[in-house]
C-alpha cells in the first residue's frame, strides 16, 4: 500500500527500503519524543482549561484593543505553560529578532553592561547588540557588550564568567539552539546551571533566554530554571505552524511590564495592541506545538541517522539527544547541496514545481540556496532548508508540520542526490 503511493510520489522502492530500514532503528527515540509530546500536551491543555479559554477569545478586535481579553487570556495560557509570571504574546511583535531586541533594549539603560556568557550570539543580534556597528543598537544607547565562549568541549567557562561579570553588568542572553553555530544546543536543565551561577556571581543579574527553536523539545522549559525571560518567535514551534507572524516574551512581571512599554508606549505598555483576527491561529497552534515540535525533531533525527548511513558527516550526531529541532549535514559538493535543497522543494505542499537556485543574498560572503514551499512566509517551523556554497557545502534543515511530511522530504533528498549520482544505496 505505501510503496506504490511513494512511488507514484517518486520515492523508488531502494530509497524507501533504506528509509525504512533506518526508521527500524529509531522506534525507541521516537516513543521517547511521544512522550514529551503527550507531557506537553497536556500542559498545554491544563492552561488552557485553568484560564477558561472559550469561544469569545477567538473574537477579532481592532483599532487600539482596549479590553482585549482574547488577547490577554492567551498571554495567561503562555505564562501558565511556560511557568511565569506574565507574557507578552503579540502578532506586533513581527519576529524573533524583534521580541530579542524587545526583551533586551526595554530592560537595559545607558551605562549597562550585556553579557553573553554562551558565545557569540545569533547573527541578527549582533546588529541588535552593536557587535556589529548599526543604526539603533544598543552600542548607540549606550550599552556595552562582553562575551565570554564556551570552553572547547562546549561546556562553560566557569572562571572567565566571574572575571566577565561587572558592577554594571545588568543582564545576560542566553541562546538555547545552537542556531547555525557549531557549538552544541544547551538543555534547559544546562542553562538552569548557568543562571544559577550567573545569580550566585550578581543576584540581581536579569537572565535572558532566545528560547528560538528550542520551545517544547523538553518537558521543561529555561524559565523552570530561574530565566527571567524565555524569548521566541511564532513562526517556530510555539505558533505550531498555525500562527502567521509573531513573537512571545515570558517572564517576571517585572520584566514583562518593561517589554510592554518598550513594545507600545510608556504609559499605555499591554492596554493597546488590537488582534487583529489572529487569535484563533495562535490559540490552535500553540494547541498543536507540542505535537508539531514532535514531528520535526523526529524528521531532525531520521535525517541525521538516513545521511550518516550514507556516509555524510551530521551535526548533531544522529544518536545526540535534542533540545532544538535543526539538523545539519555536510554535503561536501555543491550539486549535493543543490539537489538536497531540490528534493525538500519537490516534496513541499506549496511551490513544489519550482528547484531552488542560489543567489547571492545581501549580507554573506557566498551564495545561499534555500529550499522553501510554506504556508507562512519564512516559517521555519515548515519544512525547509537552506545553506551557504561553500565547503564543506552543510545544509541545515528544520520544520516539518507534520512528521509524514518531513520523512517524505528527506526521502525525497536522498532520492534526488541518488538521480544525481552523488549517493549509492
Ligand atoms: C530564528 C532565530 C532567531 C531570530 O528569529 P527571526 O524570527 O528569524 O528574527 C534568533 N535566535 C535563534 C536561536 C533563532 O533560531
Amino acid at each position: 500500500m505505501l510503496s506504490q503511493i511513494y512511488k507514484e510520489s517518486g520515492i523508488s522502492p531502494k530509497v524507501l527500503a533504506l528509509g525504512e530500514e533506518v526508521l527500524a532503528g529509531l522506534k525507541e527515540r521516537f516513543t521517547e519524543i511521544d512522550a514529551i509530546a503527550e507531557y506537553n500536551q497536556l500542559k498545554v491543555l491544563g492552561a488552557m482549561h485553568k484560564n477558561h479559554v472559550s469561544e469569545m477569545h477567538f473574537q477579532a478586535t481592532t483599532g487600539y484593543g482596549y479590553n482585549d481579553t482574547g488577547r490577554d487570556t492567551l498571554e495567561r495560557v503562555y505564562a501558565d505553560t511556560f511557568h511565569t509570571e506574565d507574557a507578552l504574546v503579540r502578532s506586533q511583535i513581527t519576529c524573533g529578532t524583534h521580541a530579542l531586541n524587545l526583551a533586551l533594549s526595554a530592560n537595559l539603560r545607558p551605562g549597562d553592561e550585556l553579557l553573553s556568557p554562551v558565545g557569540k550570539p545569533y547573527d541578527t543580534l549582533e546588529e541588535v547588540i552593536g557587535i556589529r556597528p548599526s543604526i539603533g543598537s544598543l552600542a548607540e544607547y549606550g550599552v556595552s557588550y562582553a562575551q565570554v565562549d564556551l570552553l572547547p568541549d562546549g561546556s562553560f567557562d566557569y572562571e572567565g564568567i566571574r572575571k566577565a561579570i561587572k558592577p554594571n553588568t545588568k543582564m545576560a542572553t542566553i541562546q538555547r539552539s545552537k542556531g547555525y553555530a557549531s557549538r552544541p544546543t544547551l538543555s534547559a536543565e544546562a542553562i538552569g546551571e548557568l543562571i544559577a551561577f550567573l545569580k550566585s556571581c550578581k543576584p540581581d543579574i536579569i537572565c535572558m533566554v532566545d528560547n528560538c527553536y528550542g520551545e517544547f523539545t523538553e518537558i521543561t522549559e529555561p524559565s523552570d530554571y530561574g530565566a527571567d525571560m524565555i524569548v521566541g518567535s511564532l513562526i517556530k514551534n510555539p505558533g505550531g505552524g498555525l500562527a502567521p507572524a509573531g513573537g512571545y516574551i515570558c517572564g517576571t512581571a517585572a520584566c514583562v511590564e518593561q517589554v510592554a512599554r518598550r513594545l507600545t508606549s510608556p504609559g499605555l505598555g499591554r492596554e493597546v495592541g488590537a488582534n487583529l483576527g489572529t487569535n484563533p491561529a495562535f490559540y490552535q497552534g500553540f494547541f498543536l506545538a507540542p505535537t508539531v515540535t514532535a514531528g520535526a525533531e523526529k524528521g531532525a533525527i531520521f535525517a541525521a541517522s538516513l545521511y550518516e548511513k550514507l556516509g555524510f558527516r551530521v551535526h548533531p550526531a544522529s544518536e545526540t539527544t535534542r533540545y532544538d529541532i535543526i539538523q545539519a549535514i555536510d554535503l561536501n559538493s555543491a550539486e549535493g547541496l543543490k539537489a538536497f535543497c531540490a528534493g525538500i522543494q519537490a516534496a513541499a505542499p506549496v511551490d513544489s514545481f519550482v528547484t531552488p537556485e542560489p543567489w547571492a543574498m545581501p549580507g554573506y560572503d557566498d551564495e545561499v540556496i534555500m529550499a522553501a514551499g510554506a504556508f507562512v512566509q519564512g516559517s521555519s517551523i515548515e519544512l525547509s532548508a537552506d545553506g551557504p556554497l561553500r565547503p564543506p557545502f552543510t545544509v541545515f534543515f528544520q520544520g516539518g508540520i507534520t512528521w509524514y511530511h518531513a520523512k517524505y522530504g528527506i526521502l525525497m533528498s536522498v532520492q534526488k542526490l541518488l538521480d544525481a549520482g552523488l549517493v549509492m544505496c
